[in-house]
Formats: structure tokens, sequence, C-alpha cells
């Protein structure tokens, strides 16, 4: 973990009115390195090595979700997936994300934009609160 991205943590975490203690900047920096969304399980177990114990990561999670810095996602299998707000987007919705069926990991699709149009082309939609592909991943096809 390089000086620089425990020093951007910190400075997240303050901006967002939270003490940066050291387990929640080590769950931004974990959150902010994932290409995918993280369970509360994975985060503990990451910050284990750390030496920082499994209801200490869950409020961290919590904390930082409630501050705003986090979004808390459920991709179907009612198991909460946590990652950070990215420039830009909005606090519930972010990117869409792709879910292998087989294998059921979790990718985020950063770069895949709607547009406004195709949110509004059904007059059912009153408000979008995750969007989710679902197929194989390579591995699994
Ligand atoms: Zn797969
Ligand atoms: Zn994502």
């Amino acid at each position: 973990m390089s000086e620089s991205a425990v020093e951007q943590s910190k400075l997240l975490i303050r901006e967002a009115g939270l003490r940066a203690t050291p387990a929640r900047v080590a769950t931004l920096n974990l959150l902010q390195k994932s290409s995918s969304p993280l369970t509360h399980a994975e985060v503990a177990e990451h910050l284990s090595k750390t030496g920082v114990d499994k209801a200490t990561a869950f409020r961290a999670l919590n904390d930082m979700t409630e501050a705003g810095l986090l979004r808390r996602t459920e991709l179907g299998d009612r198991v909460w997936r946590f990652e950070l707000i990215g420039e830009g987007e909005h606090e519930h919705l972010g990117h869409p994300h792709f879910v292998c069926v087989d294998c059921g990991q979790v990718s985020c699709l950063g770069d895949i934009k709607l547009n406004q149009r195709s949110l509004s082309t059904s007059t059912q939609i009153g408000r979008i609160t995750e969007i989710l592909l679902r197929g194989q991943c390579v591995e699994c096809l």
C-alpha cells in the first residue's frame, strides 16, 4: 500500500466527516483496488491480515456507507456488497454490474453508460436502483 494512497484515503474519510481510523483507511484502500464490489466477509478476511477483527471491519463498512463514501448493493443473491462511490456517480445508482450465473463472480462495468433516453423509454420506471447483467464469465463459458 503506497503512502499517497493511504493519505488520499484519510482525506476522503475526513471529508465525509469521519475519523480516519486504521480500519476505515484499510477498508477504503481495499475497495479502491478492487475491480468488483466486496462482501462483508471478503473485506473482513482481507482486514484480518492487518489485525482488524470482523466486527470492526463490519462497522467500518457501515459507517462509511452511512457517510456516503461507499455504496451497498444487492445483486439478486441477498448478499450485500460494498464498493466505492466513484467520482460523479450517484449515491444509489452507480454503474452496471455483471454476475456470472455459474460461479457467482461479480464484475463492475464502469465503462458502460446508459443515457437519459434509455432510462426513460418505459413509462413504468420510477427510479432505477440497480442495473444487473447476468450471463457466463469467460472462465465458465
Ligand atoms: Zn463464472
Ligand atoms: Zn461496481
